[in-house]
C-alpha cells in the first residue's frame, strides 16, 4: 500500500570498519604467505562413457582446483571456469578434434582459467562438472539430451567472453594510428574505471551485480491481506529499500531491478532481465498467504524439486501468475524432469543459493527478531530462468493480520530490508574474501 520511496531510516551498522579490518587481515595474510603454488594442467583427455550416454572430458590437474563452475550458454558451447590462484595452461595437451567435441580452448582469467568446449552443430548434450574420486582431476560429463532440454537451459544466455578488450587495445590502436570502433569504445568505457581486474564480462568470484525482483505488479496484485494490503505494493517498497542499502553501503555493487513501478512483467522476462544484466545474484521478493490466519513467519527458497507439501503450495501460488500472462507467451509449469535436470547442471548455483538463503534465515531470526519457517526448495519458474545463484524470499504472511500490519509499516519494511542486506553483505564477504563459494 505504501508506495513512497524513501531513504533507509536505520542504516545497518559497522560495515566500513569490518571491511577495513578484513582488508588488513588479507594484507597480513598475503605478505606472510610464501609464493602460492601453481596448479599445472598437463593434459585434457576425452573418453566415451561406458554407459553409452555421451562423453567425459578429464582435466588432469596436478592439484585440486579451489572451485569450478560449468556454463552452457548455447547448445554447442560448454564453458568451464576453474578457480585457483595460478592455473598454468601454457603446455596443456589438448584433445584432438573429434566428431562431437570439436575443440577445447584454454584462456587465462583473473581467478584461474576459462575453457571453451566447442561441440558440433546439432549435438545436444548436458554438461556437468565434478571432481574425480582422487580430487585432483576435474571431470566434465556430457549426457545426451533433447533439443528441447537445451532450448530451456540456454534461453536468454550469452557466452562468457573470457578475455574482454581492455585498456591495452586502446594503446595498440593509438600506435597503429587507427581509431577503435564504437563497440570497442563501449567496452573500454565499461572497463576503464575498474582497475582491480581487466575482466568486465566475467565476474568470477565477485559480487558485482545484484538483481532485485519485486514479485507481481500491474494487473497481478499477488496475495491480498485481510485489510486490503496488496503483495505487489509491499514487495516493491521493500525491494527499493533493499536496493538503497546496497547502493549506500556496498557502492561497488550494481543494483538492477526487474521493476521499479507498478508494472506487470512475466516470470520468464524477469529471468531474462537478470541474464542480460549479467547478474551475480537474483533475489525475488514475495509475501505469503494461506487460509489459516494464524500462520506467520518468513520462508527462504532456492530452486529444486519441492520436498515438502507446504513448499509445493507456495510454489504453485507464485507460479500461478502464469495464468495472468498474455496467452501468446503463456507457458506451462516446470516438470519434475526439468527441475531434476536443473539440479544436475547447476550444482554450484544451488549450493551458493542455499548458503545465501541460510544467511537470510539467520539474519531474520537472530538479528531482526522475526520468525522463520526455514530454508526450503521448490520449483519456482522465476528462479529457473535466472542463470545465477537465486533466492526467493517470502517476507511474511499477508494473510496474518499482525504480520500484515508489520509489513505495512515503514519500520517493519526497513527491518526486513536491512536483514536481507546484511545477509547479502556477508555473502559478498564470504565469496570474495574467503573465495570458498
Ligand atoms: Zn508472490
Amino acid at each position: 500500500m505504501n508506495q513512497r520511496y524513501t531513504s533507509p531510516a536505520c542504516p545497518p551498522s559497522g560495515l566500513p570498519n569490518r571491511l577495513k579490518s578484513l582488508s588488513l587481515l588479507l594484507l597480513i595474510l598475503l605478505t606472510a604467505l610464501p609464493a602460492l603454488a601453481q596448479q599445472v594442467l598437463p593434459r585434457i583427455s576425452v573418453a566415451t562413457r561406458s554407459d553409452g550416454l555421451g562423453y567425459v572430458l578429464r582435466f588432469h590437474f596436478t592439484s585440486a582446483p579451489d572451485s569450478f563452475k560449468v556454463f552452457q550458454p548455447t547448445a554447442d558451447l560448454i564453458q568451464l571456469a576453474v578457480y585457483a590462484d595460478d592455473v598454468v595452461t601454457d603446455d596443456t595437451q589438448l584433445p584432438p578434434p573429434g566428431e562431437t567435441i570439436q575443440a577445447v580452448v584454454a584462456n587465462t582469467i583473473p581467478d584461474g582459467a576459462g575453457f571453451n568446449i566447442q561441440l558440433a552443430a546439432g549435438s545436444y548434450y548436458l554438461a556437468r562438472a565434478y571432481p574425480d574420486a582422487n580430487q585432483r582431476h576435474l571431470l566434465v560429463a556430457l549426457t545426451r539430451a533433447s533439443q528441447r532440454d537445451l532450448a530451456i537451459l540456454t534461453e536468454g544466455m550469452q557466452p562468457i567472453n573470457w578475455n574482454p578488450p581492455d585498456a591495452d587495445s586502446l594503446a595498440a590502436a593509438d600506435e597503429t594510428g587507427t581509431l577503435p570502433d564504437a563497440a570497442t569504445l563501449d567496452s573500454l568505457a565499461a572497463v576503464l574505471p575498474e582497475t582491480e581486474t581487466p575482466s568486465r564480462d566475467f565476474n568470477g568470484r565477485r559480487l558485482r551485480t545484484v538483481i532485485i525482483d519485486a514479485g507481481h505488479g500491474g494487473h497481478d496484485p499477488g496475495a491480498i491481506g485481510a485489510s486490503g494490503t496488496r503483495e505487489k505494493d509491499i514487495v516493491l517498497t521493500v525491494a527499493k529499500k533493499l536496493g538503497d542499502y546496497i547502493n549506500e553501503y556496498l557502492p561497488d555493487v550494481n543494483v538492477v531491478y526487474t521493476r521499479t513501478d507498478d508494472t506487470f512483467i512475466d516470470l520468464h522476462e524477469r529471468g531474462r532481465i537478470a541474464n542480460r544484466a549479467q547478474g551475480d545474484l537474483f533475489i525475488s521478493l514475495h509475501t505469503n498467504a494461506v487460509t489459516q490466519r494464524g500462520a506467520y513467519g518468513a520462508e527462504f527458497f532456492f530452486l529444486g524439486v519441492a520436498r515438502t507439501e507446504s513448499a509445493l503450495e507456495v510454489m504453485k501460488r507464485e507460479n500461478s501468475v502464469i495464468a495472468l500472462e498474455d496467452p501468446a507467451t503463456r507457458t506451462r509449469e516446470l516438470t519434475e524432469e526439468e527441475l531434476i535436470l536443473y539440479e544436475l547442471t547447476n550444482v554450484g548455483y544451488m549450493t551458493t543459493s542455499q548458503r545465501l538463503a541460510e544467511k537470510m534465515d539467520h539474519q531474520f531470526t537472530q538479528r531482526a527478531g522475526r520468525r522463520s519457517r526455514g530454508v526450503k526448495q521448490a520449483g519456482f519458474i522465476v528462479l529457473f530462468q535466472a542463470s545465477m545463484p537465486a533466492v526467493l524470499v517470502e517476507l511474511g504472511f499477508i494473510s496474518n493480520p499482525s504480520e500484515e500490519r508489520y509489513m505495512r509499516t515503514e519500520r517493519g519494511q526497513a527491518i526486513l530490508a536491512s536483514a536481507m542486506f546484511r545477509a547479502i553483505r556477508d555473502y559478498k564477504v564470504a565469496l570474495e574474501e574467503n573465495g570458498n563459494y
